[in-house]
């Protein structure tokens, strides 16, 4: 599903990634582990094209990856992203958030808000199902909690109907117990809908507990590829 070939990014005279070769299979949920500054969210970023590489290739669906025009449009609207301070809109209710998941542009957007599709609020409603927070719904999405925020980042990326979802950081502002149970709702997304599922994460004890395959990443390389099992606590 995501296929990278000599990834390297530049900031001015400092190098954020080094050849950087990775495939991650349809469906695949795998855990990115490095310390802070290792190059995981740089590499996220490279892969969505937030950021621009400054060599090498990333494929998607079998799509090489285009800097800009239709095709970048067709590469957002496949690839799904999940922050670490969750970037949902306090003011609107939680359906509303998770409905932005079905529209690509901002200004369009908010008309469209007051006017959604019934086809998008079933959508919507599915997912915030998901990771159970129907009875949320209509509440403001400020009055909820950092982990309930969380949810609504998760229910709103599957509102996108994504190939592939990534997540930055996703539980770093978390407490353990609620960050166990955010992991649990995207693993149970890639196992249950097929989404392959890249996820940062710098802990080692929830890689080792969530991580089916484990990529270390440290000084801009991939330092590590393989189960939770050959984890030492060097990488
Ligand atoms: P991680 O997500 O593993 O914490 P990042 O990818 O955020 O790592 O950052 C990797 C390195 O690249 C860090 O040293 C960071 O300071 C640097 N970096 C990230 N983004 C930029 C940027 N826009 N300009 C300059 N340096 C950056
Ligand atoms: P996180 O740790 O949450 O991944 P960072 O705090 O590293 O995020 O980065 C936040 C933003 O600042 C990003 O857009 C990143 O590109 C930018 N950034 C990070 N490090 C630097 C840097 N050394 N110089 C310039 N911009 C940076």
């Amino acid at each position: 599903m995501i296929k990278i070939r000599g990834l390297n990014k530049r900031y001015g005279d400092f190098d954020a990634l080094k050849g950087i070769d990775l495939d991650v299979a349809r469906g695949e949920f795998l855990v990115v582990l490095g310390p802070s500054g290792a190059g995981k969210s740089t590499l996220l970023r490279c892969i969505n094209r937030l950021a621009e590489p400054t060599s090498g290739e990333v494929h998607i669906d079998g799509q090489l990856a285009q800097p800009s025009g239709a095709s970048l449009r067709a590469l957002r609207r496949q690839v799904a992203m999940i922050f670490q301070h969750y970037n949902v809109v306090p003011r609107l209710s939680v359906q509303k958030n998770v409905l932005t998941g079905r529209m690509g542009s901002l200004p369009s957007l908010l008309s469209w808000l007051q006017f959604f599709p019934r086809k998008d609020v079933d959508i919507a409603r599915e997912c915030l199902r998901r990771v159970e927070l129907q009875d949320k719904a209509e509440l403001r999405t400020d009055t909820l909690s950092g982990g309930q925020k969380q949810r609504v980042g998760i229910a709103r990326a599957l509102a996108q109907q994504p190939k592939v979802i990534l997540a930055d950081e996703p539980v770093a502002s978390l407490d353990p117990k609620t960050s166990r149970t955010v992991l649990n709702y995207l693993k149970q997304a890639s196992r249950e809908l097929g989404i392959t599922v890249v996820c940062n994460l710098h802990q080692i004890d929830y890689a080792r507990e969530f991580g089916e395959r484990i990529v270390g990443v440290s000084g801009g390389r991939i330092v590590y590829d393989g189960g939770p099992e050959g984890l030492t606590d060097e990488v």
